[in-house]
């Protein structure tokens, strides 16, 4: 069952001499999990292959972005169109009017928006704004959610309810992260305790509304519904972080799916196509205080970048147009495939629970529902190391920690969801 990596290996180890851990994002080490991170040479489809020639079945997708496969011909046509144009002009194209429109179209809670060039730029500029618009200095996030690296938003407080910020990270100073307060994830009584605790101070709330950044953790029932009510009620404003879940759990995200109106929302990952893409955006009056028509500034060289925009339109418009198809068929396939693993693991009596929210979803190593941070955290993450590297030496990639979301792409097709299933039983029969 042993692959060939010697290609891989080698390359990981120059890769090393370079970046620290060999990598430029920490998760890509696969530290979490043991055994060493195939280098890829290039995907199709629902496959990657990597330098020494083995294929992968992909459920990872670059982490999210990539709903219609690797090289997905409407994204590749666009791309190569745009690449002959100029890639970078440093002053205004008309795509990234032509993006915004089809953004608006399918998230009417923004009427205007920013692109930057990651999520993380997205909800550090959406919490800027939000403190400048409220003039308030508090923000609220929720234990296990991510929200990109920004010092502010680095913070893994304790259980404690409204405890001020610890940084989640060397080199982020208390200071910086001391108006940030974390709170466990649905959870409405703590975020009643934060609102009558910090009375007129909190700026924003930013959230998951459907966490994908612990595994997968869905809201329940009434959960962001009440979290609307109480910020609207105490003047503080709601940012939905659908970096994740915009244009994945629905056409116009978790916004959609269950019928919450934030005042900003963040987007990335989909509306890139591949490319590196992120924005914000809400209300007109909101965002027009964003430089250079308001006093709060945020800039990028390379926003809105043309090869990104032609990527990111050739994504959405491909999602939009047949979005009747895409999301109910992902949704099943999805479904088919949480069931089948869970009931090969029940099988071998190996103890796994799953959530999951349209093509979205977690396996988690555990015998008890998981709906917050405390509830994830106590999973057999050994377990899932074992299962993992037995997974992908049956050539099945999943997300090489305990605590992601896997996805699937319309390029996967119902015989790879048996093939995975069957490749499951063999590793859960081995974890024994
Ligand atoms: C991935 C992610 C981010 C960060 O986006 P980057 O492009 O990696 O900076 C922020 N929020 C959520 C919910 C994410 O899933």
């Amino acid at each position: 069952m042993s692959r060939k990596l010697d290609l891989s290996h080698s390359l990981q180890q120059r890769a090393e001499t370079f970046f620290p851990g060999g990598v430029n994002s920490p998760v890509r080490a696969f530290r979490a999990v043991g055994g060493e991170p195939p280098m890829i040479a290039s995907g199709k489809g629902a496959r990657m292959i990597d330098v020494d020639g083995n294929s992968y079945l992909d459920y990872v997708l670059s982490w999210g972005p990539l709903m219609l496969g690797h090289c997905a011909p409407e994204v590749v046509a666009a791309v190569a169109e745009a690449n002959a144009k100029g890639t970078s002009f440093g002053a205004s194209t008309p795509a990234e009017a032509d993006l915004a429109a089809l953004v608006v179209e399918a998230f009417p809670s923004i009427e205007k928006l920013r692109f930057v060039s990651s999520g993380t730029e997205a909800t550090m500029s959406a919490i800027r704004l939000a403190r400048a618009a409220t003039n308030r200095k508090y923000i609220v996030k929720f234990e296990g959610c991510y929200h990109g690296h920004s010092d502010a938003l680095l913070v893994k407080a304790g259980s404690g309810v409204a405890t001020f910020g610890i940084p989640g990270s060397a080199g982020v100073p208390e200071e910086f992260v001391k108006f940030t307060l974390a709170l466990p994830y649905n959870n409405v009584p703590a975020l009643e305790e934060a609102f009558a605790k910090f009375k007129d101070q909190i700026a924003c709330v930013i959230i998951e509304p459907v966490v994908g950044n612990m595994g997968c953790v869905p809201p329940r029932p009434g959960y962001l519904q009440a979290v609307r009510e109480l910020t609207q009620r105490e003047g503080t404003l709601l940012i939905l972080d659908e970096v994740m879940t915009g244009f994945r759990v629905s056409f116009g995200g978790a916004q959609e799916l269950y019928n919450i109106k934030p005042d900003l929302t963040t987007l990335g990952k989909v509306i890139g196509g591949g490319l590196p893409v992120g924005a914000y955006g809400g209300s007109a009056t909101l965002m027009d205080q964003i430089s250079p028509l308001g006093p709060v500034y945020q800039a990028g060289t390379l926003s809105g970048n043309p090869l990104a925009m032609a990527a990111g339109i050739a994504m959405l418009k491909t999602l939009g147009e047949n979005r009747k198809m895409i999301y109910p068929a992902l949704n099943v396939m999805a479904a088919k495939l949480v069931a089948g693993i869970l009931d090969a693991a029940k099988s071998a009596g190996v103890p796994l629970v799953a959530n999951q929210v349209g093509s979205m979803f977690t396996w988690f190593f555990a015998d008890h529902e998981v709906f917050d941070w405390d509830t994830a955290a106590p999973c057999d993450t050994a377990l899932f190391g074992r299962y993992h590297r037995g997974m992908l030496d049956r050539g099945i990639w999943l997300p090489p920690s305990q605590f992601e979301a896997a996805f699937l792409s319309t390029a996967h097709t119902a015989a790879d969801i048996d093939l995975t299933i069957a490749a499951a039983r063999e590793v859960f029969a081995s974890l024994k």
